[in-house]
């Protein structure tokens, strides 16, 4: 505020001006200074610093872009994301979702409002630009957040699915049977979620690698990751890493920094892709009616990039000039991306990673059961309570009675009911299976215990009044 007082300013009315860019970055440091011991000052002068030195961007221009997004006095401009910003983002982007993998060439980001949007987007300007057709067949990766099977089902999308199981008794990972659907040219493109949603599990590298064997034969399928649990992994890499030019790839920073209600996300294709190239080559006729399309917006609408199409689909063309994410949130964005960038010992991720596995063996202290074996893979950001699983210690009469007796969905609602505990159902989203999914996200570690006693008590209690017999029972 005191940068817009610079300028134009009638303080006694409240008007101000822009901020100045001459000497910004000189007056920041002065401020610093002065404020050393304000919380939070040390760490915004890290931040520049870091900027600066660590990633060689001009602080000036960083700290301008910051200070006039913070006044949020103009447009977003460009609409796509702000300069300096999206070149912060990218970085904390590589360092999470590429890491130390070979990767050729440079991405662009379009700052979005959170996975959410990204979504709609993308199907939306998937469709709009002929790269799926409506009748098309895509492939889901199951079990999936639900949004991916629901979209596609809508009257303007009219999408077939086909779907390609992960398998619970390998650790969720998807058999090479149900990957070689993808060789099938008549599957136009690949949505997956990574690590999953609900099971947590991230693909092992082995999948990824052949994965990538199998995009590597078919260079024309469009693959989507929404890789919004990435940052909960060690070492992950992305198939964005693995395929840069058919994956799209989105990350949201909702679920890493528990900031669900800011709405922050990315949507990230490689320079080189597989969208602008089939966009290139679509019949004349189409190409015609795409081209008066985007005609407002630029002399060249050919060459419109696929991304900067998202943008200008995501306001109906005609608003293209007032697109973008507000830039009030994409500073929050860069502030989220140099925080992470900065703590080069991942002491938040360590944390992040502690608080979930406890909160876990939390709940199943609760049931009375002993977690299940680690994985390597698996990030815990959700846990799936099988409750055929978690009872065959209990014993065969009682997994037999417990699949017999009770209504997938019945524990789930007399839970809520009785207990207050809601969970949604687990296994596969729909699946008729007793099984609910825990988000270790967000309660303290003592209403695991309880979440995990009631799963527990109502299961046993409802055993025993039906007659039906526990080991300790017999024993007895
Ligand atoms: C939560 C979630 C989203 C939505 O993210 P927002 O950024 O909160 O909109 C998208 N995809 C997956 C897999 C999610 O779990």
């Amino acid at each position: 505020m005191t940068e817009s007082e610079r300028s134009f300013s009638y303080l006694a009315e409240g008007v101000g001006g822009f901020p100045r860019r001459a000497g910004i970055e000189e007056r920041f440091d002065l401020f610093t200074r002065y404020h050393r011991d304000t919380p939070g000052v040390k760490f915004l002068a890290g931040a520049v610093s870091f900027v600066r030195d660590q990633l060689g961007l001009d602080g000036g221009d960083f700290l301008y872009e910051m200070c006039e997004g913070i006044l949020a006095c103009n447009y977003p401009v460009p609409d796509r994301m702000l300069r300096v910003s999206e070149k912060i983002v990218k970085q904390y982007i590589r360092k999470e979702m590429i890491g130390t993998h070979p990767f050729l060439g440079d991405f662009d980001l379009y700052a979005v409002e959170g996975g959410t949007a990204a979504m709609t987007y993308l199907f939306n300007s998937m469709r709009v630009n002929h790269l799926l057709k409506s009748g098309d067949t895509i492939a889901l990766g199951m079990p999936i957040f639900t949004p991916y099977i629901e979209i596609p089902e809508l009257k303007e999308y009219h999408l077939t699915e086909l779907t390609i199981n992960a398998d619970p008794a390998d650790g969720w990972q998807y058999p090479r049977k149900e990957l070689d659907k993808l060789r099938d040219p008549k599957v136009k493109a690949f949505f997956l979620v990574n690590p999953s949603n609900p099971p947590s599990v991230r693909m092992s590298d082995e999948s990824l690698n052949y994965l990538a064997s199998i995009v590597k034969e078919r260079p024309d399928l469009i693959v989507l990751t929404d890789d919004v649990y990435g940052t909960f992994a060690d070492n992950f890499v992305s198939l964005f890493a693995m395929c840069p030019k058919n994956t799209i790839l989105v990350y949201s920073f909702s679920k890493y920094f528990g900031a669900t209600g800011w709405r922050l996300g990315v949507i990230a294709t490689h320079k080189s892709n597989l969208f602008d190239e089939m966009i290139s080559k679509l019949p004349n006729a189409e190409r015609d009616d795409l081209n008066h399309r985007y005609a407002s917006i630029t002399t060249e609408p050919e060459k419109l990039l696929f991304i900067d199409r998202i943008v200008a689909d995501s306001r109906t063309v005609a608003l293209n000039h007032t697109s973008g994410l507000s830039t009030p949130k994409q500073v929050q964005m860069v502030l989220f991306s140099l925080f992470s960038l900065m703590d080069s010992a991942d002491s938040y991720k360590n944390a992040m990673k502690r608080l979930i596995r406890s909160r876990k063996a939390a709940l199943y202290r609760g049931m009375g059961t002993a977690p299940e074996p680690v994985d390597s893979n698996v990030v815990d950001y959700y846990t799936l309570l099988d409750v055929e699983q978690q009872s065959k210690e209990v014993g065969p009469d009682f997994v037999k009675w417990l699949l017999e007796s009770i209504q997938p969905h019945e524990l789930l609602f007399r839970l809520a009911e009785e207990a207050g505990v809601v969970l949604l159902p687990g296994k596969g989203f729909g699946t008729r299976h007793p099984s609910g999914r825990v988000s270790l996200a967000n309660l303290n570690e003592e209403d695991y215990v309880k979440i995990g006693r009631c799963v527990r008590n109502e299961y046993l209690e409802r055993y025993r009044k039906s007659g039906g017999k526990l080991h300790k029972d017999n024993k007895k």
